[in-house]
């Protein structure tokens, strides 16, 4: 149940170049089922790798249950890493698959069947031991690598993308399998993925880096409702955040907060902006229109509104709305550093 804590953590792959990861300082939680999330290239396999033990950090301490591990070995640090590609022995039935570390390790041939016995009934299974890998679907060979991972009762699961491989039912209902399982062993876990809503299904917590920078760590609800700055703003959310530069401040609004007419008049303290709407989607559950401010200081940005099918009014293609959001929903971001900053008056 280890909890992990990365100190001013850095990896630079070429001297010269910026870091794949720099100055990360991270405390996981115990039990907790921590997310690294961030686009392609922000530094999460790398961040992860070095937590494993594969990739030598450039600086920084990595400590596992308050203890340093920089220079242990990856089997020393008692971690079960899954990847994306689940690398399963493809010669071997799925019994020996998930035996194979544990013989490894020399574990006598009677606790390594009661190991395998335990993990694989965690998981449903047992009655796939005799199979090749060759023989299962996508969702049974992650859930054979995942038996393999924990067999050894690792106190901290490193998992890697491990669902990319999947269709995207398979990919949903994985997902849920693999939450309810970590619960259920109660191991901290880390896991990579660049698939935000992903993160915000699965994670207790949400990493939110870019270019090798923590952003934001926080849950789902701080980082989408409380986003630290622009970043987080616009990479959480589809469509993302609505931001709008504006000469002292850039305000930013949720497409699904930026509310037709008819709804304004409910909200209470609210601000109005004119809505030019260019073109709406109809997206079954709800549309989406997008369009530019109309007037005011914001005159000409473009904006997106989000609204939920059951709010049937007409909206059409080319007309010139009113639309608002209420005061609370609106974010403030400062137009040097691009981080949250205190409510203002919003010009006018
Ligand atoms: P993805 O979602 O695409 O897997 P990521 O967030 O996991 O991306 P990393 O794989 O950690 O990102 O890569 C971070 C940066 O480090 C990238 O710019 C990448 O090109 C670079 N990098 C990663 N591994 C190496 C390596 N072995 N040698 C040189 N550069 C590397």
């Amino acid at each position: 149940m280890a909890v992990v804590e990365t100190r001013k953590l850095t990896k630079v792959f070429k001297r010269g170049n910026v870091g794949a990861v720099v100055n990360v300082d991270l405390q996981s939680r115990e039990g907790e089922f921590l997310v690294l999330l961030g686009p392609s290239g922000s530094g999460k396999t790398t961040l992860l790798r070095m937590i494993a033990g594969l990739e030598e950090p450039t600086s920084g301490e990595i400590l596992i249950g308050g203890k340093l591990v920089n220079d242990l070995t990856p089997r020393e640090r008692g971690i079960a890493m899954v990847f994306q590609s689940y690398a399963l022995y493809p010669h071997l039935s799925v019994f020996k698959n998930i035996v194979f570390p544990l013989k490894a390790q020399g574990m006598p041939k009677e606790r390594r069947q009661k190991q395998a016995e335990w993990a694989a009934s965690l998981l449903g299974i047992q009655h796939l031991f005799d199979r090749k890998p060759r023989e299962l679907s996508g969702g049974e060979r992650q859930r054979v690598a995942l038996a393999r991972a924990i067999v050894r009762e690792p106190s901290l699961f490193l998992l890697d993308e491990p669902l990319s491989n999947l269709d995207a039912k398979l990919r949903a209902s994985a997902r849920e399998e693999l939450e309810q399982f970590q619960k259920r062993i109660g191991t901290t876990a880390i896991y990579v993925t660049h698939d935000q809503v992903e993160a915000m299904a699965m994670g207790d917590r949400v990493v939110v880096m870019s270019q090798g920078a923590v952003r934001q760590i926080g849950t789902p609800a701080d980082v989408y409702d409380e986003p630290a700055d622009t970043f987080v703003a616009t990479f959480l959310g589809s469509p993302p955040m609505n931001i709008l530069p504006g000469p002292d401040v850039i305000v930013g609004f949720r497409p699904e907060h930026f509310l037709p007419p008819g709804v304004a008049e409910r909200m209470g303290e609210h601000i109005s902006f004119g809505f030019q709407i260019s073109h709406g989607e109809y997206l079954g559950a709800e549309r989406v229109l997008y369009g530019t401010i109309a007037g005011g200081a914001f005159d000409g940005r473009k904006a997106v509104s989000r609204i939920p099918a059951t709010h049937a009014v007409s909206l059409p293609d080319g007309s010139l709305q009113t639309f608002a959001v209420a005061l609370g929903d609106v974010k403030f971001f400062d137009p040097g550093t691009e981080k949250r900053t205190s409510p203002r008056s919003i010009p006018a």
